[in-house]
């Protein structure tokens, strides 16, 4: 008895974390998917930029240059700031941050940076909750992830370290 017990919390458990982890890939992929509309509209701004600079070349007078000018950067600068908070969220999605002296990409667990030894401050550790962050509170996850894990770099392909044991 006890033990169908235990089997069917193993298998409640499991379905619970799956779907959790098919949620934050979802969440993972849509945050990329506007990353790369926030990328394809700088890119069309650009175009534009450099239409309007041209004109203004050629014809030597365009009464609204610099408004026009100003207006395509500061559109520019709010896209970039979108995707580098869109780029945020994926890192945190995936239980990592960026070093704020060398810019590598680390683990939240991790006290201190792997590559250039920089204490990581841990003030924003389980603040964030509405990010369909599935195992921000779970003791096991954490203790899982050790320094000698291996870092890749590579953005969030790399699921190895939730798979049950
Ligand atoms: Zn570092």
């Amino acid at each position: 008895m006890e033990f169908f017990e235990k089997l069917g919390n193993v298998a409640n458990k499991t379905c619970k974390y799956t779907t959790q982890q098919t949620n934050r890939l979802a969440t993972i992929t849509k945050l990329k998917w506007k990353m790369s509309d926030c990328k394809a509209k700088i890119n069309d701004l650009y175009t534009e930029l450099g239409k309007i600079v041209y004109e203004n070349n050629v014809r030597e007078e365009m009464d609204d240059f610099e408004d026009r000018k100003n207006e395509h950067c500061k559109k520019i600068d709010k896209l970039a700031d979108e995707i580098e908070e869109y780029r945020k969220k994926i890192l945190k999605l995936n239980n990592r941050r960026q070093c704020p002296k060398c810019y590598t990409e680390i683990y939240t667990v991790f006290n201190y940076c792997p590559n250039c030894g920089e204490a990581q401050s841990n003030d924003d550790k389980g603040k964030d909750t509405a990010n369909n962050e599935p195992d921000k509170n779970d003791e096991n996850e954490k203790n899982k992830v050790s320094p000698g894990t291996d870092i890749k770099n590579d953005d969030n392909e790399d699921y190895s370290e939730f798979e049950e044991a």
